[in-house]
Protein backbone atom coordinates (compact mmCIF):
# COMPACT_ATOMS: atom_id res chain seq x y z
CA UNK A 1 0.00 0.00 0.00
CA UNK A 2 1.16 3.44 -0.51
CA UNK A 3 1.46 5.91 2.26
CA UNK A 4 2.01 9.98 1.49
CA UNK A 5 3.36 12.25 3.88
CA UNK A 6 3.13 15.15 2.25
CA UNK A 7 0.82 17.04 0.17
CA UNK A 8 3.47 17.09 -2.96
CA UNK A 9 3.77 13.38 -3.05
CA UNK A 10 0.14 12.76 -2.75
CA UNK A 11 -1.11 15.35 -5.55
CA UNK A 12 2.08 14.22 -7.73
CA UNK A 13 0.61 10.23 -7.79
CA UNK A 14 -2.89 11.54 -8.36
CA UNK A 15 -1.90 13.35 -10.96
CA UNK A 16 0.19 10.35 -12.47
CA UNK A 17 -2.56 7.78 -12.14
CA UNK A 18 -5.20 10.00 -13.56
CA UNK A 19 -8.27 7.20 -11.57
CA UNK A 20 -11.73 7.40 -13.62
CA UNK A 21 -12.51 8.29 -10.15
CA UNK A 22 -11.27 9.33 -6.22
CA UNK A 23 -12.82 8.12 -3.23
CA UNK A 24 -12.15 9.87 -0.03
CA UNK A 25 -12.47 8.40 3.46
CA UNK A 26 -11.34 10.91 6.38
CA UNK A 27 -10.55 9.45 9.75
CA UNK A 28 -8.55 9.94 12.67
CA UNK A 29 -7.40 6.75 12.76
CA UNK A 30 -7.61 3.84 15.38
CA UNK A 31 -9.08 2.17 12.68
CA UNK A 32 -12.02 -0.51 13.17
CA UNK A 33 -14.63 -2.46 11.34
CA UNK A 34 -16.66 1.06 11.02
CA UNK A 35 -13.90 2.76 9.13
CA UNK A 36 -13.42 -0.71 7.05
CA UNK A 37 -16.67 -0.26 5.91
CA UNK A 38 -16.30 3.03 4.32
CA UNK A 39 -13.21 2.04 2.60
CA UNK A 40 -15.06 -0.90 1.47
CA UNK A 41 -18.41 1.22 -0.27
CA UNK A 42 -15.63 3.22 -1.76
CA UNK A 43 -13.48 0.75 -2.81
CA UNK A 44 -16.54 -0.78 -4.84
CA UNK A 45 -17.61 2.96 -6.42
CA UNK A 46 -14.04 4.40 -7.18
CA UNK A 47 -10.66 2.94 -9.10
CA UNK A 48 -9.26 4.81 -6.12
CA UNK A 49 -9.88 5.36 -2.18
CA UNK A 50 -7.67 8.03 -0.24
CA UNK A 51 -8.22 7.28 3.29
CA UNK A 52 -6.56 10.06 5.54
CA UNK A 53 -5.51 9.64 8.80
CA UNK A 54 -5.45 12.54 10.57
CA UNK A 55 -6.15 13.90 14.56
CA UNK A 56 -7.53 16.84 13.87
CA UNK A 57 -6.07 19.68 16.13
CA UNK A 58 -8.82 22.46 15.46
CA UNK A 59 -12.36 19.86 15.79
CA UNK A 60 -11.30 19.59 19.77
CA UNK A 61 -12.80 21.49 22.15
CA UNK A 62 -10.81 20.03 25.01
CA UNK A 63 -7.27 20.12 24.81
CA UNK A 64 -7.38 16.61 27.16
CA UNK A 65 -9.45 15.24 24.58
CA UNK A 66 -6.93 15.31 21.59
CA UNK A 67 -4.02 14.11 23.80
CA UNK A 68 -6.26 11.54 25.11
CA UNK A 69 -7.54 10.10 21.49
CA UNK A 70 -6.05 6.26 20.58
CA UNK A 71 -3.51 6.69 18.30
CA UNK A 72 -1.39 3.20 16.48
CA UNK A 73 -0.87 3.84 12.87
CA UNK A 74 1.44 0.59 12.89
CA UNK A 75 -2.48 -1.20 13.72
CA UNK A 76 -3.98 0.91 11.28
CA UNK A 77 -1.73 0.42 8.35
CA UNK A 78 -1.59 -3.88 9.14
CA UNK A 79 -5.54 -3.46 9.23
CA UNK A 80 -5.66 -1.71 5.71
CA UNK A 81 -3.58 -4.25 4.13
CA UNK A 82 -6.04 -6.51 4.33
CA UNK A 83 -8.10 -4.29 1.74
CA UNK A 84 -6.63 -5.57 -1.54
CA UNK A 85 -4.92 -2.06 -0.97
CA UNK A 86 -2.56 -2.44 -4.47
CA UNK A 87 -5.24 -3.93 -6.61
CA UNK A 88 -5.44 -1.04 -9.49
CA UNK A 89 -9.20 -1.88 -9.84
CA UNK A 90 -10.04 -0.86 -6.58
CA UNK A 91 -6.50 0.74 -4.87
CA UNK A 92 -6.42 1.61 -1.14
CA UNK A 93 -3.62 4.60 -0.65
CA UNK A 94 -3.20 6.29 2.56
CA UNK A 95 -2.38 10.13 3.37
CA UNK A 96 -0.57 10.49 6.47
CA UNK A 97 -0.14 14.21 6.87
CA UNK A 98 1.68 16.33 9.53
CA UNK A 99 -0.11 19.12 10.98
CA UNK A 100 2.03 21.75 8.99
CA UNK A 101 0.79 19.51 5.78
CA UNK A 102 -2.60 20.01 6.38
CA UNK A 103 -2.32 23.77 8.32
CA UNK A 104 0.81 25.39 6.42
CA UNK A 105 -1.03 28.95 7.96
CA UNK A 106 -2.00 29.61 11.08
CA UNK A 107 -5.36 30.44 9.61
CA UNK A 108 -9.18 30.76 11.47
CA UNK A 109 -11.89 30.53 9.50
CA UNK A 110 -15.82 30.52 10.31
CA UNK A 111 -18.45 29.35 9.22
CA UNK A 112 -22.68 29.38 9.67
CA UNK A 113 -24.15 25.89 9.64
CA UNK A 114 -27.67 27.36 10.58
CA UNK A 115 -29.23 25.29 13.40
CA UNK A 116 -26.78 22.61 12.64
CA UNK A 117 -24.26 24.94 14.40
CA UNK A 118 -26.39 25.18 17.59
CA UNK A 119 -27.43 21.95 18.99
CA UNK A 120 -26.53 18.71 20.34
CA UNK A 121 -22.58 18.47 19.37
CA UNK A 122 -22.52 21.82 18.91
CA UNK A 123 -23.87 22.86 21.78
CA UNK A 124 -21.88 20.70 24.02
CA UNK A 125 -18.19 20.75 21.66
CA UNK A 126 -17.96 24.67 20.58
CA UNK A 127 -16.20 24.99 17.57
CA UNK A 128 -16.23 21.15 16.85
CA UNK A 129 -17.94 21.80 13.49
CA UNK A 130 -15.72 24.55 12.60
CA UNK A 131 -13.01 22.75 12.95
CA UNK A 132 -14.44 19.61 11.27
CA UNK A 133 -15.21 21.90 8.30
CA UNK A 134 -12.32 23.75 8.27
CA UNK A 135 -10.23 20.11 7.86
CA UNK A 136 -12.57 18.77 5.37
CA UNK A 137 -12.53 22.03 3.17
CA UNK A 138 -8.53 21.54 3.06
CA UNK A 139 -8.55 17.70 2.14
CA UNK A 140 -11.23 18.22 -0.53
CA UNK A 141 -8.98 20.90 -1.96
CA UNK A 142 -6.10 18.62 -1.78
CA UNK A 143 -7.58 15.33 -3.03
CA UNK A 144 -10.56 16.82 -5.06
CA UNK A 145 -12.23 13.88 -4.72
CA UNK A 146 -14.90 12.41 -6.84
CA UNK A 147 -17.03 10.85 -3.90
CA UNK A 148 -16.49 11.15 -0.16
CA UNK A 149 -17.76 8.61 2.93
CA UNK A 150 -18.83 9.33 6.31
CA UNK A 151 -20.49 7.46 8.75
CA UNK A 152 -24.19 7.67 10.36
CA UNK A 153 -22.22 7.04 13.79
CA UNK A 154 -21.58 10.82 13.10
CA UNK A 155 -25.03 11.80 11.84
CA UNK A 156 -24.70 15.49 12.81
CA UNK A 157 -20.83 15.66 11.21
CA UNK A 158 -22.62 14.36 7.85
CA UNK A 159 -25.20 16.98 8.04
CA UNK A 160 -22.44 19.44 8.04
CA UNK A 161 -20.33 18.23 5.38
CA UNK A 162 -23.23 18.39 3.06
CA UNK A 163 -24.03 21.66 4.42
CA UNK A 164 -20.53 22.62 3.34
CA UNK A 165 -20.94 21.41 0.05
CA UNK A 166 -23.91 22.83 -0.48
CA UNK A 167 -22.32 25.97 0.45
CA UNK A 168 -19.42 26.22 -1.54
CA UNK A 169 -20.59 24.27 -4.05
CA UNK A 170 -18.28 22.12 -4.08
CA UNK A 171 -17.90 19.05 -6.92
CA UNK A 172 -17.94 16.06 -4.54
CA UNK A 173 -20.93 13.70 -3.88
CA UNK A 174 -20.99 13.19 -0.02
CA UNK A 175 -21.94 9.37 0.25
CA UNK A 176 -23.54 8.50 4.30
CA UNK A 177 -23.03 4.92 5.10
CA UNK A 178 -24.64 3.00 7.86
CA UNK A 179 -23.28 2.52 11.95
CA UNK A 180 -21.45 -0.55 12.66
CA UNK A 181 -22.02 -2.48 15.67
CA UNK A 182 -20.21 -5.25 18.18
CA UNK A 183 -22.15 -8.33 18.49
CA UNK A 184 -23.43 -6.53 21.75
CA UNK A 185 -24.69 -3.91 19.79
CA UNK A 186 -22.20 -0.92 20.62
CA UNK A 187 -21.59 1.66 18.52
CA UNK A 188 -17.73 0.91 16.81
CA UNK A 189 -15.49 3.67 18.03
CA UNK A 190 -12.03 4.31 18.48
CA UNK A 191 -12.91 5.78 21.49
CA UNK A 192 -14.22 2.26 22.92
CA UNK A 193 -10.47 1.18 23.20
CA UNK A 194 -10.39 3.41 26.18
CA UNK A 195 -13.25 1.87 28.07
CA UNK A 196 -12.89 -1.64 30.24
CA UNK A 197 -14.34 -4.84 29.19
CA UNK A 198 -16.99 -4.19 32.09
CA UNK A 199 -17.65 -0.44 30.63
CA UNK A 200 -18.02 -2.11 26.78
CA UNK A 201 -20.62 -4.50 28.49
CA UNK A 202 -22.56 -1.68 30.29
CA UNK A 203 -21.97 0.37 26.90
CA UNK A 204 -23.86 -1.67 25.45
CA UNK A 205 -27.53 -0.59 27.10
CA UNK A 206 -27.29 2.46 25.18
CA UNK A 207 -28.05 0.90 21.83
CA UNK A 208 -30.35 -1.27 23.67
CA UNK A 209 -32.48 1.55 25.41
CA UNK A 210 -32.25 3.22 21.81
CA UNK A 211 -34.72 0.59 20.51
CA UNK A 212 -36.86 0.40 23.05
CA UNK A 213 -37.39 3.77 22.19
CA UNK A 214 -37.97 3.02 18.38
CA UNK A 215 -40.20 -0.02 19.93
CA UNK A 216 -42.20 2.81 22.15
CA UNK A 217 -42.31 5.86 19.62
CA UNK A 218 -45.05 3.35 18.22
CA UNK A 219 -47.74 3.78 21.00
CA UNK A 220 -46.34 6.66 24.06
CA UNK A 221 -45.40 10.34 23.10
CA UNK A 222 -42.31 11.99 22.77
CA UNK A 223 -42.14 13.43 26.07
CA UNK A 224 -42.60 9.53 27.28
CA UNK A 225 -40.38 7.92 25.51
CA UNK A 226 -37.75 10.48 26.64
CA UNK A 227 -37.98 10.19 30.30
CA UNK A 228 -38.32 5.95 29.86
CA UNK A 229 -34.71 6.43 27.88
CA UNK A 230 -33.63 9.01 30.83
CA UNK A 231 -34.50 6.36 33.80
CA UNK A 232 -33.29 3.91 31.94
CA UNK A 233 -29.95 5.21 32.05
CA UNK A 234 -30.06 6.79 35.30
CA UNK A 235 -30.50 2.96 36.09
CA UNK A 236 -26.79 1.83 35.14
CA UNK A 237 -24.45 3.88 37.42
CA UNK A 238 -21.33 3.66 34.77
CA UNK A 239 -23.71 5.90 32.47
CA UNK A 240 -23.87 9.39 32.38
CA UNK A 241 -26.22 10.86 30.27
CA UNK A 242 -24.94 13.92 28.66
CA UNK A 243 -28.13 14.84 26.00
CA UNK A 244 -30.93 12.64 24.43
CA UNK A 245 -32.73 14.86 21.56
CA UNK A 246 -35.63 13.15 19.43
CA UNK A 247 -35.20 15.15 16.38
CA UNK A 248 -36.09 15.65 12.54
CA UNK A 249 -33.84 13.84 10.98
CA UNK A 250 -33.31 16.19 7.84
CA UNK A 251 -33.44 19.38 9.98
CA UNK A 252 -31.81 18.22 13.32
CA UNK A 253 -34.95 20.23 15.27
CA UNK A 254 -36.03 18.71 17.82
CA UNK A 255 -39.75 17.73 18.33
CA UNK A 256 -42.72 17.66 20.66
CA UNK A 257 -44.87 15.73 18.93
CA UNK A 258 -44.40 12.78 16.15
CA UNK A 259 -47.00 14.21 13.85
CA UNK A 260 -44.67 17.10 12.95
CA UNK A 261 -42.38 15.19 10.76
CA UNK A 262 -41.90 12.08 9.17
CA UNK A 263 -38.38 11.19 9.62
CA UNK A 264 -37.43 11.23 13.40
CA UNK A 265 -34.01 10.27 14.24
CA UNK A 266 -33.12 10.09 18.67
CA UNK A 267 -29.67 10.92 19.52
CA UNK A 268 -27.78 10.39 22.58
CA UNK A 269 -24.48 11.70 24.43
CA UNK A 270 -23.23 8.85 27.36
CA UNK A 271 -20.29 9.41 29.29
CA UNK A 272 -18.89 6.07 30.10
CA UNK A 273 -16.14 6.91 33.27
CA UNK A 274 -14.68 10.00 31.48
CA UNK A 275 -15.11 8.72 27.73
CA UNK A 276 -17.82 10.19 25.85
CA UNK A 277 -20.03 8.40 23.33
CA UNK A 278 -22.56 9.36 20.93
CA UNK A 279 -25.00 6.89 19.15
CA UNK A 280 -28.19 7.34 17.37
CA UNK A 281 -31.25 4.90 15.86
CA UNK A 282 -33.90 6.27 13.34
CA UNK A 283 -36.93 5.94 15.32
CA UNK A 284 -38.92 6.00 12.14
CA UNK A 285 -39.04 7.15 8.46
CA UNK A 286 -41.60 7.14 6.28
P1 LIG B 1 -13.30 9.13 13.05
O1 LIG B 1 -12.02 8.41 12.83
O2 LIG B 1 -13.95 8.81 14.36
O3 LIG B 1 -13.21 10.61 12.76
O4 LIG B 1 -14.32 8.56 11.97
C1 LIG B 1 -14.02 8.60 10.61
C2 LIG B 1 -15.27 8.24 9.82
O5 LIG B 1 -15.69 6.93 10.19
C3 LIG B 1 -16.45 9.18 10.13
O6 LIG B 1 -17.16 9.45 8.93
C4 LIG B 1 -17.28 8.35 11.08
O7 LIG B 1 -18.66 8.68 11.07
C5 LIG B 1 -17.05 6.96 10.55
N1 LIG B 1 -17.34 5.96 11.58
C6 LIG B 1 -16.81 5.92 12.83
N2 LIG B 1 -17.35 4.90 13.53
C7 LIG B 1 -18.24 4.30 12.70
C8 LIG B 1 -19.13 3.18 12.83
N3 LIG B 1 -19.21 2.49 13.95
N4 LIG B 1 -19.89 2.84 11.78
C9 LIG B 1 -19.83 3.54 10.62
N5 LIG B 1 -19.01 4.61 10.43
C10 LIG B 1 -18.23 4.98 11.45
Amino acid sequence: MFVFKTVKELQYFLATVTPSGIGFVPTMGALHQGHISLIEKSQQQNELTVCSIFVNPTQFNKQEDLINYPRNVSADIELLQCLDCDNEEKRVVLFLPSENEIYPKKIEKSYDFGNLSLVMEAQHRPGHFNGVAMVIERFFSIINPTNAYFGEKDFQQLAVVRNLVKQLRLPVQIIGCPIVREANGLAMSSRNERLTPEQKEQAANIYKFLLDAKQQAKTLTVGEVKNNFISAIKNIPVLQLEYLEIADGNTLLSINDWSEINYCVAFVAVFVGNVRLIDNVTLYKD
